[in-house]
């Protein structure tokens, strides 16, 4: 017999609807239950994207189904593609010689459609190549900076996605701790200079606050970059860098690699570097300074 005190209860849960309405609740709580656990099973086994990955422009995985002929040689191509498709926040292109129409595309995609920041240094020798897309980019109100009479080549084939921009502060800091104050009996580069003599000018162009400074910033660009994007890159951006010029070439049959990492051990140096890049290769690109390019007169023709 139960104690009388529980009498009422007991006859309430005999009550019919109230039966019923115990039994919707179970059933909706359960079911919450079943879709937290599948969403849980489901990021459990999904495979995590590996954190650095190295491809060999001229060697290929087998993978089923097999690619379509266009596709097996476009993988590469297409796989810079992708990940300039999924960029939110920065593009940050140090790149030699740049003839891929396609990838080019990408990057005014970004820019055009998801207002992303697109800076690009190149090499005063590649301003007058026929077959760059410089011109386009251009076009796009994309800035593309290079030195002008310089006497050495900007070489790099690099790309940083969604990295940060550090201010100079951050900057400054990085540089010294990985290389030293510069001192007066060193030989030094502009941006060293700036760093001991004029950190005024630094400061004017990076600015003196950053993410990496304001942590609360981060969070802030991180949740609007997470809400923008189904699929966003990793949290520190991702660094394409190798040996391959964006050409066709470059990017299907040479001897040459890509690297491509999420890794903030190696982002961070080459963020570095691109902004001490920034800071010397000033002279902007514009449309005087480049040619016609060749695909524009043999109509159709591709680089
Ligand atoms: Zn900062």
């Amino acid at each position: 017999m139960a104690p009388a005190a529980l009498q009422p209860f007991l006859s309430l849960l005999n009550n019919k609807p109230v039966k019923l309405l115990i039994a919707g609740g179970i059933l909706i709580v359960s079911t919450e239950i079943a879709y937290e656990l599948v969403l849980w099973w489901r990021k459990a086994t999904k495979p995590k994207p590996k954190s650095c990955e190295v491809f060999f422009i001229n060697r290929r995985k087998l993978v089923e189904p097999l690619p379509t002929p266009q596709d097996f040689l476009y993988e590469h191509i297409n796989r810079i593609i992708s990940y300039i498709d999924r960029a939110e926040k920065s593009i940050c292109l140090a790149m030699y010689i740049f003839t891929m129409r396609e990838i080019c595309e990408a990057v005014i995609r970004a820019k055009r459609e998801r207002s992303v920041v697109v800076r690009v240094v190149t090499c005063e020798s590649m301003v007058a190549n026929e077959g760059s897309f410089l011109r386009d980019l251009i076009a796009e109100d994309i800035k593309v900076q290079y030195k002008y009479k310089s006497e050495y080549l900007m070489h790099h084939k690099f790309c940083l996605l969604d990295t940060d921009w550090y201010c100079a502060n951050c900057l400054i800091a990085y540089h010294t701790a990985e290389y030293g104050e510069p001192t007066k009996n060193m030989q030094h580069t502009l941006f060293d200079k700036a760093v001991m003599s004029d950190r005024a000018a630094l400061l004017q162009r990076f600015g003196s606050s950053c993410v990496r400074c304001n942590p609360a910033e981060r969070n802030k660009q991180d949740k609007r970059q997470r809400k923008q994007s189904n699929n966003p890159l990793p949290k520190h951006g991702l660094i394409l860098a190798g040996s391959s010029n964006w050409t066709f070439p470059g990017l299907t049959t040479h001897w040459d690699t890509i690297t491509v990492a999420s890794l903030p051990e190696l982002i961070d140096p080459f963020a570095a570097e691109f902004q001490r890049m920034w800071y010397e290769l000033n002279d902007p690109l514009g449309l005087t300074h480049t040619r016609e390019p060749l695909y524009k007169r043999r109509c159709g023709a591709d680089f």
